[in-house]
């Protein structure tokens, strides 16, 4: 939207916040407002009477840099913590665009600086919410690894038991094993007697 700059307070407004003397020359309503005790114009002296501030009624076209920069910008402008990453890709997209096609620096100037001026502000906490979740994800690894370490351990604990469990039922089996051979060994021995007879 195309702003006027009010040469009493040198802040720029849209058409509807201007009042137009008779003489031509505007002023924003605020200063319009505090001019309305004169009988002249500020500018050019002009005589004026109470009522002659009027608006105008008018559609600016912008120059295609103007445009492009006005989409540019509003495009920028609308990044804030809450935009999702295709948004903000899409405005990075449409920034480079701009900044790869031949429009004057005074434009690219005037924009970035006004984009500056808001997007620190709008994307900071976003930032700390990184820093503060890398902070989460940082002591959540520590801890990952705490249990591992432990679970580690045990698990090293259990088959070392196993290990040990495993021998003496090696050893167990040995005994029996042996035991098994001399009963058989002796029945053989009982029963040899018996069948010669
Ligand atoms: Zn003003
Ligand atoms: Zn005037």
């Amino acid at each position: 939207m195309v702003k006027i700059e009010c040469s009493i307070c040198f802040d720029a407004f849209t058409t509807d916040q201007f009042r137009f003397l008779r003489c031509g020359h505007g002023f924003c309503v605020q200063c319009t407002d505090h001019l309305a005790m004169h009988n002249s114009c500020v500018l050019c002296k002009a005589p004026k009477r109470r009522g002659d501030a009027h608006p105008i009624f008018a559609s600016f076209v912008l120059s295609e840099s103007e445009e492009k920069a006005a989409q540019v910008t509003e495009g920028l402008r609308k990044i804030d913590a809450n935009s999702s990453s295709s948004t903000v890709k899409a405005s990075v997209q449409q920034l480079r665009d701009f900044l790869a096609s031949n429009h004057t620096k005074k434009d690219l100037a005037q924009m970035l600086s006004v984009v500056a001026d808001g997007l620190e502000e709008r994307v900071s906490p976003l930032c700390s919410r990184v820093e503060e979740l890398s902070g989460e994800n940082e002591a959540l690894k520590a801890k990952n690894k705490a249990v591992l370490l432990a679970y580690r351990k045990s698990l090293a604990r259990v088959e070392e038991e196993n290990g040990a469990l495993r021998a003496a039922a090696a050893r167990w089996e040995a005994v029996a094993t042996l035991a098994q051979d001399r009963l058989h060994a002796q029945a053989i021995s009982q029963q040899q007697p018996a069948s010669t007879k």
